[in-house]
């Protein structure tokens, strides 16, 4: 299985090395103990130990210098996880965000059906596929001032 996110293990190995740490999602995973290391034609298989006490395997291919994550153990929920983003809005944005709302699910039933994570997205230049928001606090409504849960609001024409 290759590994779509950015696995930069220890490039560079060496023969009588042992990868010590690898990054996944800007994350850094140290390594505290190599439990096994086996070698198939394909790649150096190491099974690893973290700080944290999770065990992944991580193969190395030598003649391509890459490092790749295998499923099993605890990888798949690594795996399952495809590189979310989350983005911290602070008030700034929030108000920013709230300028290109008009009404919500409140006061305007039938017309609001735009997730406000789609606004925040515009506002923000993220993109959406990989992004998600912590919002330090919650955006109002323009119109009637309530509070929205986050998926109800409509935005002018
Ligand atoms: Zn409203």
């Amino acid at each position: 299985m290759s590994f779509p996110s950015s696995l930069n293990a220890y490039s560079g190995y060496k023969a009588n090395e042992r990868p010590s740490e690898f990054m996944l999602d800007e994350y850094t995973y140290e390594i505290a103990e190599v439990a096994d290391r086996w070698y198939e034609p394909e790649a150096i298989y190491f099974r690893v130990r973290t700080t944290e006490g999770k065990r992944y395997i991580l193969p190395y291919d030598e003649s391509e210098d890459e490092w790749s994550l295998q499923s099993g153990f605890d990888a798949e929920e690594l795996l399952a996880r495809p590189g979310i983003r989350l983005v911290t809005v602070d008030a700034d944005v929030i108000r920013r965000a709230e300028e290109e709302i008009e009404s919500c699910e409140h006061c305007n039933p039938d017309g609001a059906e735009i997730p406000f994570d789609n606004i925040l997205d515009r506002v923000t230049c993220s993109d959406p596929s990989v992004t998600d928001y912590v919002l330090e606090s919650a955006a109002r409504c323009p119109n009637c001032r309530r509070p929205g849960s986050g998926k109800d609001f409509d935005q002018p024409r």
